[in-house]
Protein backbone atom coordinates (compact mmCIF):
# COMPACT_ATOMS: atom_id res chain seq x y z
CA UNK A 1 0.00 0.00 0.00
CA UNK A 2 1.50 3.39 -0.86
CA UNK A 3 1.07 6.63 1.34
CA UNK A 4 1.90 9.27 -1.07
CA UNK A 5 -1.35 10.82 -1.39
CA UNK A 6 -2.79 12.29 2.28
CA UNK A 7 -6.23 12.13 3.22
CA UNK A 8 -7.91 14.96 5.65
CA UNK A 9 -7.04 14.04 8.81
CA UNK A 10 -10.37 12.86 10.76
CA UNK A 11 -12.46 14.90 12.78
CA UNK A 12 -12.46 13.93 16.52
CA UNK A 13 -15.68 15.15 16.80
CA UNK A 14 -16.95 12.91 14.60
CA UNK A 15 -14.65 9.53 15.83
CA UNK A 16 -15.27 10.14 19.39
CA UNK A 17 -19.05 10.08 19.08
CA UNK A 18 -18.94 6.83 16.69
CA UNK A 19 -22.02 4.32 18.87
CA UNK A 20 -24.40 7.31 19.29
CA UNK A 21 -23.77 7.92 15.49
CA UNK A 22 -24.13 4.40 14.44
CA UNK A 23 -27.96 4.16 16.82
CA UNK A 24 -29.30 7.04 14.99
CA UNK A 25 -27.83 6.34 11.58
CA UNK A 26 -29.62 2.78 12.55
CA UNK A 27 -33.16 4.67 12.59
CA UNK A 28 -32.85 6.12 9.56
CA UNK A 29 -32.23 3.19 7.19
CA UNK A 30 -34.56 -0.55 7.24
CA UNK A 31 -33.57 -3.18 8.80
CA UNK A 32 -30.38 -4.73 7.71
CA UNK A 33 -29.18 -1.79 5.68
CA UNK A 34 -26.72 -0.62 8.35
CA UNK A 35 -22.91 -1.90 7.98
CA UNK A 36 -20.82 -1.60 11.04
CA UNK A 37 -19.21 -4.29 11.93
CA UNK A 38 -15.50 -4.17 11.55
CA UNK A 39 -15.05 -7.33 8.75
CA UNK A 40 -17.73 -6.29 7.24
CA UNK A 41 -16.82 -2.78 6.36
CA UNK A 42 -13.61 -4.04 4.75
CA UNK A 43 -15.48 -4.66 1.35
CA UNK A 44 -16.08 -0.77 1.46
CA UNK A 45 -12.52 0.19 2.09
CA UNK A 46 -11.26 0.69 -1.10
CA UNK A 47 -12.49 1.35 -4.31
CA UNK A 48 -10.75 0.05 -8.32
CA UNK A 49 -7.79 2.49 -6.60
CA UNK A 50 -6.58 -0.22 -4.93
CA UNK A 51 -3.30 1.44 -3.83
CA UNK A 52 -5.15 3.01 -0.83
CA UNK A 53 -7.62 2.24 1.74
CA UNK A 54 -9.50 3.81 4.77
CA UNK A 55 -11.75 2.28 7.15
CA UNK A 56 -15.10 4.24 7.41
CA UNK A 57 -17.08 5.22 10.19
CA UNK A 58 -20.08 2.69 8.92
CA UNK A 59 -21.92 2.23 5.57
CA UNK A 60 -25.68 2.97 5.14
CA UNK A 61 -27.42 1.36 2.06
CA UNK A 62 -30.73 2.89 1.91
CA UNK A 63 -33.55 2.01 -1.15
CA UNK A 64 -35.04 5.23 -1.63
CA UNK A 65 -34.68 8.78 -2.12
CA UNK A 66 -36.14 9.48 1.32
CA UNK A 67 -33.92 7.35 3.47
CA UNK A 68 -31.05 9.47 1.46
CA UNK A 69 -32.55 12.55 2.77
CA UNK A 70 -33.04 11.44 5.76
CA UNK A 71 -29.22 10.11 6.39
CA UNK A 72 -27.80 13.53 4.39
CA UNK A 73 -30.01 16.01 6.95
CA UNK A 74 -28.65 13.89 9.82
CA UNK A 75 -25.22 13.81 8.89
CA UNK A 76 -25.26 17.62 7.61
CA UNK A 77 -26.30 18.91 10.98
CA UNK A 78 -23.52 16.79 12.89
CA UNK A 79 -20.91 18.10 10.79
CA UNK A 80 -20.78 14.59 9.25
CA UNK A 81 -18.40 13.57 6.22
CA UNK A 82 -20.27 11.34 3.83
CA UNK A 83 -18.28 9.95 0.30
CA UNK A 84 -21.35 8.29 -1.87
CA UNK A 85 -20.44 5.03 -3.51
CA UNK A 86 -21.85 3.02 -6.37
CA UNK A 87 -20.04 0.01 -7.40
CA UNK A 88 -17.20 0.95 -6.42
CA UNK A 89 -15.18 0.52 -9.55
CA UNK A 90 -13.80 4.08 -9.64
CA UNK A 91 -10.31 4.42 -10.62
CA UNK A 92 -9.25 7.15 -9.22
CA UNK A 93 -10.02 6.04 -5.87
CA UNK A 94 -13.53 8.87 -5.80
CA UNK A 95 -15.30 6.47 -3.27
CA UNK A 96 -12.31 5.53 -1.48
CA UNK A 97 -13.80 6.99 2.14
CA UNK A 98 -11.87 8.12 5.07
CA UNK A 99 -11.89 7.45 8.73
CA UNK A 100 -14.63 10.14 10.04
CA UNK A 101 -17.12 9.24 6.98
CA UNK A 102 -20.25 7.90 6.46
CA UNK A 103 -20.29 5.42 3.09
CA UNK A 104 -23.33 6.41 1.28
CA UNK A 105 -24.02 3.30 -1.05
CA UNK A 106 -26.57 3.41 -3.43
CA UNK A 107 -26.15 -0.46 -4.86
CA UNK A 108 -29.63 -1.06 -2.96
CA UNK A 109 -31.58 1.32 -5.59
CA UNK A 110 -31.52 -1.03 -8.11
CA UNK A 111 -35.44 -0.31 -9.96
CA UNK A 112 -36.09 1.07 -13.23
CA UNK A 113 -38.66 3.22 -12.97
CA UNK A 114 -39.89 4.24 -16.05
CA UNK A 115 -38.98 2.97 -19.75
CA UNK A 116 -40.62 5.82 -22.19
CA UNK A 117 -40.20 4.87 -25.86
CA UNK A 118 -42.42 7.58 -27.06
CA UNK A 119 -39.76 10.19 -25.06
CA UNK A 120 -36.61 8.06 -25.77
CA UNK A 121 -35.56 7.60 -22.24
CA UNK A 122 -35.71 5.69 -19.32
CA UNK A 123 -35.71 6.87 -15.49
CA UNK A 124 -33.82 4.75 -13.26
CA UNK A 125 -32.63 4.23 -9.86
CA UNK A 126 -28.95 5.14 -9.01
CA UNK A 127 -27.77 1.71 -8.03
CA UNK A 128 -28.95 0.59 -11.73
CA UNK A 129 -25.83 -0.99 -13.62
CA UNK A 130 -24.73 1.08 -16.83
CA UNK A 131 -25.63 -2.41 -18.63
CA UNK A 132 -28.63 -2.96 -16.75
CA UNK A 133 -30.47 -0.33 -19.16
CA UNK A 134 -29.24 -1.88 -22.50
CA UNK A 135 -30.25 -4.98 -20.98
CA UNK A 136 -33.81 -4.07 -20.16
CA UNK A 137 -34.57 -2.11 -23.37
CA UNK A 138 -32.53 -4.28 -26.08
CA UNK A 139 -35.40 -6.62 -27.60
CA UNK A 140 -37.32 -3.27 -27.83
CA UNK A 141 -34.43 -2.50 -30.29
CA UNK A 142 -33.23 0.21 -27.87
CA UNK A 143 -29.95 1.26 -25.92
CA UNK A 144 -28.24 3.11 -23.60
CA UNK A 145 -25.05 4.27 -25.35
CA UNK A 146 -22.01 5.13 -22.86
CA UNK A 147 -20.71 2.00 -22.04
CA UNK A 148 -17.25 1.92 -19.93
CA UNK A 149 -15.34 -1.64 -19.81
CA UNK A 150 -17.23 -1.46 -16.72
CA UNK A 151 -20.65 -1.65 -17.17
CA UNK A 152 -21.34 -5.15 -15.91
CA UNK A 153 -20.43 -3.53 -12.40
CA UNK A 154 -20.82 0.04 -12.46
CA UNK A 155 -24.26 2.26 -11.55
CA UNK A 156 -25.69 4.56 -13.50
CA UNK A 157 -25.37 7.24 -10.65
CA UNK A 158 -21.32 6.43 -10.65
CA UNK A 159 -21.15 7.07 -14.09
CA UNK A 160 -23.17 10.32 -13.85
CA UNK A 161 -20.42 11.43 -11.08
CA UNK A 162 -17.50 10.92 -12.85
CA UNK A 163 -19.22 12.03 -16.51
CA UNK A 164 -18.05 8.69 -17.57
CA UNK A 165 -17.30 7.30 -21.22
CA UNK A 166 -16.57 3.91 -23.01
CA UNK A 167 -15.42 2.69 -26.24
CA UNK A 168 -18.85 3.66 -28.22
CA UNK A 169 -18.60 7.16 -26.87
CA UNK A 170 -16.50 8.24 -29.60
CA UNK A 171 -19.79 8.94 -31.99
CA UNK A 172 -22.30 8.88 -29.60
CA UNK A 173 -20.58 11.16 -26.76
CA UNK A 174 -19.98 10.42 -22.60
CA UNK A 175 -22.51 10.17 -19.98
CA UNK A 176 -23.20 14.04 -20.41
CA UNK A 177 -24.18 13.93 -23.92
CA UNK A 178 -26.69 11.25 -22.53
CA UNK A 179 -28.20 12.52 -19.59
CA UNK A 180 -31.68 14.36 -19.47
CA UNK A 181 -32.32 14.86 -16.16
CA UNK A 182 -31.41 13.67 -11.76
CA UNK A 183 -33.22 13.33 -8.89
CA UNK A 184 -30.38 14.53 -6.28
CA UNK A 185 -31.08 15.07 -2.64
CA UNK A 186 -28.52 18.05 -1.53
CA UNK A 187 -26.27 18.55 1.70
CA UNK A 188 -29.01 19.10 4.30
CA UNK A 189 -31.41 16.32 2.44
CA UNK A 190 -33.10 18.68 0.31
CA UNK A 191 -34.70 16.79 -3.01
CA UNK A 192 -34.16 18.50 -6.33
CA UNK A 193 -35.23 17.62 -9.48
CA UNK A 194 -32.91 18.57 -12.19
CA UNK A 195 -34.01 18.14 -16.38
CA UNK A 196 -36.51 16.28 -17.70
CA UNK A 197 -37.51 14.01 -20.16
CA UNK A 198 -36.22 17.08 -22.45
CA UNK A 199 -32.78 17.92 -24.03
CA UNK A 200 -31.58 21.06 -21.84
CA UNK A 201 -32.28 22.40 -19.05
CA UNK A 202 -34.08 25.49 -18.30
CA UNK A 203 -31.85 28.43 -16.88
CA UNK A 204 -28.20 27.50 -15.61
CA UNK A 205 -27.19 24.53 -16.86
CA UNK A 206 -26.99 22.61 -13.37
CA UNK A 207 -27.31 19.12 -15.08
CA UNK A 208 -24.37 20.01 -16.81
CA UNK A 209 -22.53 20.92 -13.40
CA UNK A 210 -23.67 17.44 -11.44
CA UNK A 211 -22.74 15.41 -14.04
CA UNK A 212 -18.51 14.72 -13.49
CA UNK A 213 -18.62 16.26 -9.96
CA UNK A 214 -17.73 13.36 -8.31
CA UNK A 215 -19.77 13.07 -5.81
CA UNK A 216 -19.40 16.54 -4.09
CA UNK A 217 -22.58 18.43 -5.00
CA UNK A 218 -25.09 16.06 -4.09
CA UNK A 219 -26.51 12.73 -3.85
CA UNK A 220 -27.93 11.21 -7.23
CA UNK A 221 -30.19 8.79 -6.65
CA UNK A 222 -32.18 8.92 -10.11
CA UNK A 223 -31.26 9.40 -13.60
CA UNK A 224 -33.63 9.84 -16.58
CA UNK A 225 -31.34 8.82 -19.86
CA UNK A 226 -31.77 9.15 -23.11
CA UNK A 227 -32.35 5.79 -25.40
CA UNK A 228 -30.65 5.43 -29.03
CA UNK A 229 -32.41 2.55 -31.61
CA UNK A 230 -29.79 0.19 -32.41
CA UNK A 231 -28.08 0.51 -35.25
CA UNK A 232 -28.89 -1.53 -38.26
CA UNK A 233 -25.60 -3.44 -38.46
CA UNK A 234 -22.13 -3.11 -36.68
CA UNK A 235 -18.48 -4.40 -37.87
CA UNK A 236 -15.66 -4.40 -35.61
CA UNK A 237 -12.56 -4.76 -37.86
CA UNK A 238 -8.91 -5.02 -36.54
CA UNK A 239 -6.11 -3.01 -38.05
CA UNK A 240 -2.56 -4.44 -37.05
CA UNK A 241 0.52 -1.75 -37.48
CA UNK A 242 4.55 -2.50 -36.98
CA UNK A 243 4.29 0.64 -34.71
CA UNK A 244 2.45 1.92 -31.98
CA UNK A 245 3.58 5.86 -33.85
CA UNK A 246 1.75 4.31 -37.47
CA UNK A 247 -1.41 3.31 -35.44
CA UNK A 248 -1.55 6.54 -33.34
CA UNK A 249 -1.32 8.78 -36.93
CA UNK A 250 -3.83 6.55 -38.53
CA UNK A 251 -6.26 7.42 -36.09
CA UNK A 252 -5.63 11.28 -35.98
CA UNK A 253 -5.59 10.78 -39.68
CA UNK A 254 -9.13 8.99 -39.62
CA UNK A 255 -10.35 11.43 -37.61
CA UNK A 256 -9.07 14.64 -39.53
CA UNK A 257 -10.72 13.28 -42.69
CA UNK A 258 -13.80 13.81 -40.77
CA UNK A 259 -14.46 10.10 -40.85
CA UNK A 260 -16.13 9.18 -37.90
CA UNK A 261 -16.79 5.40 -36.51
CA UNK A 262 -18.46 4.27 -33.63
CA UNK A 263 -15.23 3.21 -31.63
CA UNK A 264 -10.99 3.47 -31.95
CA UNK A 265 -9.62 1.68 -29.69
CA UNK A 266 -6.11 1.10 -29.44
CA UNK A 267 -3.50 -1.91 -27.96
CA UNK A 268 0.08 -1.89 -27.95
CA UNK A 269 1.94 -5.08 -28.16
CA UNK A 270 1.74 -6.23 -23.94
CA UNK A 271 -1.74 -5.78 -24.01
CA UNK A 272 -2.42 -7.51 -27.42
CA UNK A 273 -1.19 -10.47 -25.80
CA UNK A 274 -2.56 -10.12 -22.24
CA UNK A 275 -6.16 -9.81 -24.06
CA UNK A 276 -5.35 -12.53 -26.48
CA UNK A 277 -4.27 -14.99 -23.63
CA UNK A 278 -7.69 -13.97 -21.66
CA UNK A 279 -10.33 -13.97 -24.75
CA UNK A 280 -8.73 -15.76 -27.19
CA UNK A 281 -10.09 -13.21 -29.33
CA UNK A 282 -8.06 -13.64 -32.36
CA UNK A 283 -5.87 -10.55 -32.15
CA UNK A 284 -3.60 -10.95 -34.62
CA UNK A 285 0.26 -11.58 -32.22
CA UNK A 286 2.46 -10.70 -34.94
CA UNK A 287 1.90 -6.82 -34.88
CA UNK A 288 3.23 -3.85 -32.22
CA UNK A 289 -0.03 -2.09 -32.39
CA UNK A 290 -3.65 -3.15 -33.17
CA UNK A 291 -6.35 -0.59 -34.05
CA UNK A 292 -10.17 -2.04 -33.23
CA UNK A 293 -12.67 -0.24 -35.08
CA UNK A 294 -16.08 -0.36 -35.16
CA UNK A 295 -18.40 0.93 -38.13
CA UNK A 296 -22.14 0.67 -38.30
CA UNK A 297 -24.96 1.33 -40.59
CA UNK A 298 -26.33 -0.37 -43.17
CA UNK A 299 -24.15 -2.85 -44.96
CA UNK A 300 -23.70 -0.46 -47.67
CA UNK A 301 -22.69 2.40 -45.47
CA UNK A 302 -20.17 0.08 -43.60
CA UNK A 303 -18.61 -1.08 -46.51
CA UNK A 304 -17.95 2.68 -47.92
CA UNK A 305 -16.66 4.10 -44.60
CA UNK A 306 -14.29 0.71 -44.13
CA UNK A 307 -12.83 1.23 -47.83
CA UNK A 308 -12.06 5.33 -47.03
CA UNK A 309 -10.36 3.63 -43.47
CA UNK A 310 -8.57 1.02 -44.97
CA UNK A 311 -6.86 3.69 -47.46
CA UNK A 312 -5.40 5.88 -44.57
CA UNK A 313 -4.64 2.63 -42.93
CA UNK A 314 -2.77 2.03 -46.35
CA UNK A 315 -0.54 5.09 -45.90
CA UNK A 316 0.89 4.29 -42.49
CA UNK A 317 1.44 0.74 -43.61
CA UNK A 318 -1.10 -1.40 -42.11
CA UNK A 319 0.08 -5.34 -41.75
CA UNK A 320 -3.27 -6.91 -40.92
CA UNK A 321 -7.23 -6.17 -41.65
CA UNK A 322 -9.68 -8.46 -40.46
CA UNK A 323 -13.12 -7.89 -40.81
CA UNK A 324 -15.38 -9.45 -37.97
CA UNK A 325 -17.30 -12.67 -40.09
CA UNK A 326 -20.03 -13.38 -37.49
CA UNK A 327 -21.28 -11.90 -34.37
CA UNK A 328 -19.55 -14.51 -32.62
CA UNK A 329 -16.40 -12.89 -33.40
CA UNK A 330 -17.66 -9.61 -33.16
CA UNK A 331 -18.26 -9.75 -29.23
CA UNK A 332 -14.77 -12.06 -28.81
CA UNK A 333 -13.08 -8.66 -30.69
CA UNK A 334 -15.00 -6.88 -27.74
CA UNK A 335 -14.71 -9.20 -25.34
CA UNK A 336 -10.94 -9.05 -25.30
CA UNK A 337 -10.85 -4.75 -25.52
CA UNK A 338 -13.52 -4.71 -22.79
CA UNK A 339 -12.05 -7.51 -20.68
CA UNK A 340 -8.22 -5.70 -20.98
CA UNK A 341 -8.32 -4.34 -17.04
CA UNK A 342 -9.09 -7.60 -16.24
CA UNK A 343 -7.27 -9.79 -18.05
CA UNK A 344 -4.31 -7.26 -17.03
CA UNK A 345 -5.08 -8.24 -13.04
CA UNK A 346 -4.03 -11.67 -13.65
CA UNK A 347 -0.37 -11.13 -14.40
CA UNK A 348 0.18 -8.26 -12.39
CA UNK A 349 -0.40 -5.68 -10.07
CA UNK A 350 -1.35 -1.85 -12.21
CA UNK A 351 -2.26 1.62 -12.00
CA UNK A 352 -4.22 2.57 -14.59
CA UNK A 353 -3.85 6.30 -16.11
CA UNK A 354 -6.38 8.13 -17.80
CA UNK A 355 -4.72 11.29 -19.49
CA UNK A 356 -6.14 12.66 -22.59
CA UNK A 357 -4.26 14.12 -25.47
CA UNK A 358 -4.98 16.21 -28.66
CA UNK A 359 -4.96 13.94 -31.48
CA UNK A 360 -2.40 15.00 -33.42
CA UNK A 361 -0.13 14.98 -30.38
CA UNK A 362 -1.02 10.81 -29.67
CA UNK A 363 1.95 9.13 -31.44
CA UNK A 364 4.24 11.51 -29.50
CA UNK A 365 2.80 10.83 -26.11
CA UNK A 366 3.32 7.26 -26.57
CA UNK A 367 6.94 7.84 -27.35
CA UNK A 368 7.60 9.70 -24.79
CA UNK A 369 4.92 7.41 -22.52
CA UNK A 370 6.97 4.45 -23.29
CA UNK A 371 10.54 6.46 -22.16
CA UNK A 372 9.21 7.14 -19.38
CA UNK A 373 8.24 3.68 -18.10
CA UNK A 374 12.01 3.08 -19.59
CA UNK A 375 13.48 5.18 -17.42
CA UNK A 376 11.75 4.12 -13.91
CA UNK A 377 12.69 0.35 -14.81
CA UNK A 378 8.78 -0.45 -15.05
CA UNK A 379 6.38 -2.37 -17.59
CA UNK A 380 3.51 -0.85 -19.47
CA UNK A 381 0.68 -2.03 -21.53
CA UNK A 382 -1.41 0.37 -23.18
CA UNK A 383 -5.18 0.14 -24.27
CA UNK A 384 -7.78 3.00 -24.77
CA UNK A 385 -10.52 5.16 -26.13
CA UNK A 386 -8.19 6.32 -29.24
CA UNK A 387 -10.53 7.70 -31.10
CA UNK A 388 -10.82 10.30 -28.36
CA UNK A 389 -7.44 10.90 -27.63
CA UNK A 390 -8.18 9.11 -24.09
CA UNK A 391 -5.15 7.06 -23.33
CA UNK A 392 -4.76 4.45 -20.12
CA UNK A 393 -1.09 3.10 -20.11
CA UNK A 394 -1.74 0.51 -17.69
CA UNK A 395 1.46 0.90 -15.75
CA UNK A 396 2.53 -2.89 -13.83
CA UNK A 397 4.25 -3.19 -10.95
CA UNK A 398 4.08 -5.25 -7.72
CA UNK A 399 1.71 -3.59 -4.84
CA UNK A 400 3.19 -5.11 -2.12
CA UNK A 401 6.96 -3.58 -2.91
CA UNK A 402 6.58 -0.23 -1.63
CA UNK A 403 9.39 1.31 -3.56
CA UNK A 404 8.28 -0.30 -6.55
CA UNK A 405 4.42 1.16 -6.30
CA UNK A 406 6.37 4.69 -5.45
CA UNK A 407 8.09 4.39 -8.93
CA UNK A 408 4.40 3.80 -11.11
CA UNK A 409 3.24 6.36 -8.49
CA UNK A 410 5.67 8.69 -9.89
CA UNK A 411 5.85 7.67 -13.55
CA UNK A 412 2.19 7.81 -13.95
CA UNK A 413 2.35 11.32 -12.40
CA UNK A 414 4.99 12.06 -15.15
CA UNK A 415 2.71 10.92 -17.97
CA UNK A 416 -0.30 12.47 -16.57
CA UNK A 417 1.85 15.70 -16.78
CA UNK A 418 3.28 14.99 -20.28
CA UNK A 419 -0.77 14.66 -21.39
CA UNK A 420 -1.49 18.40 -20.00
CA UNK A 421 1.71 19.70 -21.02
CA UNK A 422 0.70 17.87 -25.44
CA UNK A 423 -2.35 20.50 -24.70
CA UNK A 424 -4.14 17.69 -23.41
CA UNK A 425 -6.06 16.95 -19.42
CA UNK A 426 -5.67 15.00 -16.50
CA UNK A 427 -8.68 12.88 -16.74
CA UNK A 428 -10.75 11.61 -19.85
CA UNK A 429 -13.15 9.78 -18.15
CA UNK A 430 -12.11 8.06 -14.59
CA UNK A 431 -12.27 11.54 -12.77
CA UNK A 432 -9.80 13.37 -10.61
CA UNK A 433 -10.86 11.32 -7.07
CA UNK A 434 -7.55 11.17 -4.44
CA UNK A 435 -5.70 9.83 -7.57
CA UNK A 436 -4.74 13.43 -9.56
CA UNK A 437 -5.94 15.45 -6.62
CA UNK A 438 -2.10 16.87 -6.44
CA UNK A 439 -2.08 17.31 -9.86
CA UNK A 440 -5.04 19.68 -10.66
CA UNK A 441 -2.58 22.64 -10.43
CA UNK A 442 -0.68 21.45 -13.42
CA UNK A 443 -3.71 21.77 -15.42
CA UNK A 444 -5.05 24.53 -13.77
CA UNK A 445 -4.26 27.98 -12.07
CA UNK A 446 -5.25 28.99 -8.27
CA UNK A 447 -7.60 31.59 -9.78
CA UNK A 448 -9.40 28.67 -12.12
CA UNK A 449 -9.44 26.17 -8.89
CA UNK A 450 -10.47 28.79 -6.42
CA UNK A 451 -14.21 29.51 -8.49
CA UNK A 452 -14.37 25.52 -9.03
CA UNK A 453 -14.26 25.67 -5.46
CA UNK A 454 -17.01 28.56 -4.99
CA UNK A 455 -19.07 26.81 -6.78
CA UNK A 456 -18.51 23.50 -4.81
CA UNK A 457 -18.76 25.63 -1.40
CA UNK A 458 -22.29 27.15 -3.01
CA UNK A 459 -23.57 23.18 -2.64
CA UNK A 460 -21.64 22.54 0.50
CA UNK A 461 -20.10 25.45 2.73
CA UNK A 462 -18.76 22.90 5.37
CA UNK A 463 -17.51 20.29 2.58
CA UNK A 464 -19.02 17.15 4.40
CA UNK A 465 -19.67 15.60 0.94
CA UNK A 466 -16.46 13.60 -0.24
CA UNK A 467 -14.05 16.08 0.70
CA UNK A 468 -10.68 14.59 0.05
CA UNK A 469 -11.00 14.69 -3.55
CA UNK A 470 -10.39 16.39 -6.86
CA UNK A 471 -9.21 19.87 -5.33
CA UNK A 472 -5.87 19.73 -3.35
CA UNK A 473 -5.92 20.06 0.25
CA UNK A 474 -3.39 23.19 0.43
CA UNK A 475 -4.85 25.71 -1.09
CA UNK A 476 -8.34 25.33 -0.52
CA UNK A 477 -10.65 27.96 0.14
C1 LIG B 1 -12.22 -2.88 -15.14
C2 LIG B 1 -12.66 -1.44 -15.17
C3 LIG B 1 -12.91 -0.85 -16.40
C4 LIG B 1 -13.30 0.49 -16.45
N1 LIG B 1 -13.58 1.05 -17.67
C5 LIG B 1 -14.03 2.31 -17.73
C6 LIG B 1 -14.36 2.91 -19.00
O1 LIG B 1 -14.24 2.30 -20.06
N2 LIG B 1 -14.80 4.18 -18.98
C7 LIG B 1 -14.95 4.90 -17.82
O2 LIG B 1 -15.37 6.06 -17.87
N3 LIG B 1 -14.65 4.37 -16.62
C8 LIG B 1 -14.20 3.10 -16.54
N4 LIG B 1 -13.91 2.55 -15.32
C9 LIG B 1 -14.02 3.38 -14.10
C10 LIG B 1 -15.37 3.25 -13.33
O3 LIG B 1 -16.01 2.05 -13.65
C11 LIG B 1 -16.27 4.46 -13.61
O4 LIG B 1 -15.70 5.63 -13.06
C12 LIG B 1 -17.70 4.28 -13.06
O5 LIG B 1 -18.53 5.31 -13.50
C13 LIG B 1 -17.78 4.23 -11.55
O6 LIG B 1 -19.08 3.78 -11.19
P1 LIG B 1 -19.35 3.13 -9.77
O7 LIG B 1 -20.80 2.84 -9.67
O8 LIG B 1 -18.45 2.00 -9.55
O9 LIG B 1 -18.98 4.35 -8.84
P2 LIG B 1 -18.03 4.38 -7.56
O10 LIG B 1 -16.70 3.87 -7.91
O11 LIG B 1 -18.72 3.75 -6.43
O12 LIG B 1 -17.95 5.95 -7.31
C14 LIG B 1 -17.34 6.78 -8.25
C15 LIG B 1 -17.57 8.24 -7.85
O13 LIG B 1 -18.94 8.55 -7.97
C16 LIG B 1 -19.47 9.03 -6.74
N5 LIG B 1 -20.83 8.52 -6.71
C17 LIG B 1 -21.22 7.23 -6.88
N6 LIG B 1 -22.55 7.14 -6.88
C18 LIG B 1 -23.02 8.39 -6.71
C19 LIG B 1 -24.32 8.96 -6.61
N7 LIG B 1 -25.41 8.20 -6.73
N8 LIG B 1 -24.44 10.30 -6.41
C20 LIG B 1 -23.34 11.07 -6.31
N9 LIG B 1 -22.09 10.59 -6.39
C21 LIG B 1 -21.94 9.28 -6.59
C22 LIG B 1 -18.52 8.51 -5.69
O14 LIG B 1 -18.50 9.33 -4.54
C23 LIG B 1 -17.19 8.56 -6.42
O15 LIG B 1 -16.66 9.86 -6.38
C24 LIG B 1 -13.47 1.23 -15.24
C25 LIG B 1 -13.22 0.62 -14.02
C26 LIG B 1 -12.82 -0.71 -13.98
C27 LIG B 1 -12.57 -1.32 -12.63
Amino acid sequence: MSEAIAFLPPRPEVLSRRAEILADLKGLVPQGRLVEERNALVPFETDGFIAYRRRPLAVVLPETTAQVAAVMKYCHRYGIPVVPRGAGTSLSGGAIPQEDAVVLGLSAMTRIIEVDYANRCATVQAGVTNLAISDAVGADGYFYAPDPSSQLACTIGGNIAMNSGGAHCLKYGVTTNNLLGVKMVLVDGTVVDLGGKHLDAEGYDLLGLVCGSEGQLGIVTEATVRLLAKPEGARPVLFGFDSAEEAGSCVADVIGAGIIPVAIEFMDKPAIEICEAFAKAGYPLDVEALLIVEVEGSEAEMDAMLAAIVEIAKRHGVKTVRESQSATEAALIWKGRKSAFGATGRIADYICMDGTVPLSKLAYVLRKTSEIIDRYGLRVANVFHAGDGNMHPLILYNINDPEDAAKAEAAGMEILKLCVDAGGCLTGEHGVGIEKRDLMLHQFTQVDLDQQMAVRSAFDADWILNPSKVFPLEGRA
